[in-house]
């Protein structure tokens, strides 16, 4: 990275004191943010509103960070397109836009190059941990595909690549940027960040009142399973988890979603069943089922669609809210846990089709 700040990154009053830097009035630093935030700007000449004087200074003073298109691929259905996308250092990152027959439009964004939680089925852990993306190169994410799409995201959900919650300011300060009136405005109940169970930072994350959802990634009712599934359950185990998420719901009085994926034979029985909802007792949750996502060399199955309607209805019953994730993209590996760093070979790089702020 070129060293000079990237604005990319930077609220509106950081916006505006830079502006003050350059001897701009505050209401420059504001139309700074609009274009930076609200319209994803991808360079300074396009500024049109400002002085061509404070453009030039731009270029030479700041960065902006634009992550690069280096392939798309959209799913048979047309619902679901995966972007693998460059940053300024070379590293990839693979975000995916989902539209929905409702009208939702759902923006997928990764928040490291990596991961370093290495959960059993997961594609993204097999190659490890590369860095902590910037906040910029987190909301960059959605105006690439916004700008390419030509239409914005209703939600935004920190479900890509990496374990948000390992790089909480990056994660709070992207989902303030992406809320901001002055950035595209996305309501905060709208945009939900995914967490592996980093019990501190749930923590931390209640102190904040950020007010966006949380999910929390469950995937077994006890330490032994879950400590082979999730490794980071030996640091952090269940009953420490479940007190940060009861001290979450309680600090900001909304429901948490646990995401529990089925892998067939592996933790997708009744009974399974039974002591998820035992442990989930009481406390004001939901629980979203994601049948797995095949990942090539990995020894799981996904169970058969009885089995999960049956763990459905064995939460139902004993009170715990439970629904399904549809599936979507998984025959361009685009669905949850099927994201990885590597890009297919052999496939032709594709051209932002409509690269300009709108
Ligand atoms: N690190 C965050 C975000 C990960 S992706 C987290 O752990 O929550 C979002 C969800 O997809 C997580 O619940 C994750 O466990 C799940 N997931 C990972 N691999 C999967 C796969 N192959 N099939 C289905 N879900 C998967």
């Amino acid at each position: 990275m070129s060293g000079r700040p990237d604005l990319r990154g930077m609220d509106v009053d950081e916006l505006v004191r830079w502006a003050a830097e350059l001897r701009q009035p505050p209401y420059r630093g504001r139309q700074l943010a609009r274009w930076v935030h609200g319209h994803g700007a991808r360079a300074f000449d396009g500024m049109t509103d400002l002085p061509a004087s404070m453009r030039q200074q731009l270029a030479q003073r700041a960065a902006l960070t634009c992550l690069r298109v280096l392939h798309r691929t959209t799913s048979a259905d047309g619902s679901t397109t995966k972007y693998l996308l460059q940053c300024e250092d070379g590293s990839t990152v693979e975000s995916v836009w989902m539209r929905y027959a409702d009208g939702r439009r759902s923006a997928c964004v990764s928040t490291q190059v990596g991961c370093a939680m290495a959960c059993t089925f997961c594609a993204t852990g097999l190659a490890g941990f590369g860095r902590n993306l910037t906040a910029g190169e987190i909301t960059d994410q959605v105006h690439v595909m916004r700008l390419d799409q030509g239409e914005d995201p209703t939600h935004v959900v920190f479900m890509g690549m990496g374990e948000p919650l390992a790089n909480l300011d990056a994660t709070v300060r992207a989902v303030r940027l992406l809320n901001a009136p002055y950035g595209l405005g996305i309501g905060i109940r709208r945009i939900t960040v995914s967490t592996v169970g980093l019990a501190p930072q749930i923590r931390r994350l209640a102190k904040l009142r950020l007010g966006c959802k949380l999910a929390v990634s469950l995937h077994a009712p006890d330490d032994d399973l879950r400590s082979q599934l999730v490794p980071i359950n030996r640091r952090y185990p269940i009953a420490e988890l479940m007190d940060a998420c009861r001290e979450y719901v309680e600090a900001v009085g909304r429901r948490l979603t646990f995401e529990y994926v089925l892998l067939d034979g592996v933790n997708d029985s009744p009974d399974h069943a039974a002591r998820l909802a035992a442990l989930l007792r009481g406390m004001l949750a939901h629980v979203n089922l994601i049948p797995w996502n095949p990942v090539p060399n990995l020894p799981y199955r996904r169970p058969r669609a009885e089995r999960v309607r049956q763990f459905a209805r064995v939460l139902r019953s004993a009170g715990i809210p439970a629904t399904v994730r549809v599936e979507r993209g998984t025959d361009i590996l685009a669905a949850c846990g099927q994201l990885r760093e590597a890009h297919t070979p052999g496939r032709r790089p594709v051209r932002l089709a409509a690269a300009g702020a709108r």
